[in-house]
């Protein structure tokens, strides 16, 4: 099976090059030819919100086509992206595979962007959404909010930012997730199991392998 992450050499990578472009040209240039409608950010606050994700952070001017592709360094060949949405926002020749991306995997909410990774890695650690079990209790949702709120808290305190990095990352967010809500559901008697067989990860794997597709 071929690894699709592999480095290629001697081929071209992505690299950083400085450039003179403000981040206010950049804004500019794109209001007049971009509709904002299902981007992350409304172009008023596009200078000091991450373009993908949403969070007010220090943004990096993001290549749309790499310099070393033949990439420009000008307005039209940048997008203004934090330092995480960076590293996974798409290298590629074809620039219009930048905005299929912003567009596909944005939030249209301010600052909840990171929190729902943290859940979509918990999907794929425990083969399930977190608090599934809870329609079934015929809780309060205010109480139960004001639960998982207060365990929280005190979960939090056992997990750290990783070095470099200013924010949670998303399978760190699903650890905290899965400790809360193991927490709860003994406050309520409920027993939950999780598959821990890295089931949803590995399906595309074992499909390129050929092998069979059994939870
Ligand atoms: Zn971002």
């Amino acid at each position: 099976m071929v690894d699709l992450a592999a480095p290629r050499s001697p081929g071209p990578r992505h690299w950083y090059v400085v450039s003179r472009v403000e981040f206010k040209d950049i804004v500019a240039y794109w209001q007049k030819k971009e509709d904002e409608s299902g981007l992350a950010v409304d172009w008023s606050e596009a200078h000091e919100r991450c373009w993908r994700c949403a969070y007010k952070a220090r943004l990096e001017k993001c290549h749309i086509i790499p310099d070393s592709l033949g990439g420009t360094a000008t307005p039209d060949n940048f997008v203004l992206l934090c330092g995480r949405c960076h590293r996974e926002a798409p290298n590629h020749a074809n620039p219009r595979y930048m905005w299929v991306w912003l567009r596909a995997t944005c939030l249209p909410f301010n600052d909840m962007y990171w929190t729902n990774r943290g859940q979509e890695e918990f999907e794929t650690m425990f083969g399930r959404t977190p608090l599934d079990w809870a329609d079934a209790l015929d809780l309060d949702a205010g109480a139960l909010q004001a639960e998982f709120n207060t365990l929280l808290r005190t979960e939090f305190s056992r997990a750290v930012i990783h070095f470099g990095e200013g924010r949670m990352n998303p399978s760190t967010i699903a650890c905290v997730l899965a400790e809360v809500e193991l927490q709860l559901a003994a406050q309520h008697d409920v027993a939950i199991t999780n598959s821990e067989a890295g089931y949803a990860g590995a399906r595309f794997i074992r499909k390129m392998l050929g092998q069979t597709d059994t939870p």
